[in-house]
């Protein structure tokens, strides 16, 4: 079996999660809160080449199937994400992630003042149209995309 074989042989029943950016696949898996734990078979594959992206990661998850609710928080990672839901070998469903309007219960609000950090309520964040800002809806304090992003891996690493 040569290299190219190796890299796409197929998955049976799952998701793939194809043209992450190069390095980003673990963080991939962290915002999507898969584990090696939790019993699914995981492949990760990166820097593979690629004709859209220079290099880029797949991540296969096995007996899986992600919803389109689940997978949009990709794109606070990987915004060039695609996803293929396969079933039987054959890819049944393909499609592109969306930033997520809003951020429900992922992480705590930074504001320690925050009533969300005090009477047990959901976080929730409002990623702001321009998609650079997001918002929490209790106290109003702004993240840039690259701080929430950042508190986001920062929480999602140590809760496990
Ligand atoms: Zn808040």
């Amino acid at each position: 079996m040569g290299m190219r074989e190796l890299i796409v042989s197929k998955i049976k029943d799952g998701t793939v999660i194809d043209h992450i950016p190069s390095g980003k696949a673990l963080d991939v898996l962290k915002v999507l809160g898969i584990s090696g734990g939790k019993g699914h078979r995981v492949a990760i594959v990166m820097n593979v080449e690629s004709s859209k992206l220079n290099k880029k990661d797949i991540v296969k998850i096995e007996g899986r199937f992600l919803s389109k609710d689940e997978t949009d928080i990709i794109a606070l990672i990987a915004p060039t994400a695609t996803i293929n839901i396969i079933r039987n070998f054959e890819v049944v469903e393909k499609r592109k992630v969306s930033l997520p309007r809003v951020i429900s219960g992922l992480i705590r609000c930074p504001n320690i003042t925050c009533i969300t950090r005090h009477e047990g309520i959901e976080t929730n964040f409002e990623i702001l149209s321009a998609g650079l800002r997001a918002r929490c809806s209790y106290c109003g304090i702004e993240l840039s995309y690259s701080e929430f992003v950042e508190l986001i891996l920062k929480q999602l690493g140590t809760r496990t």
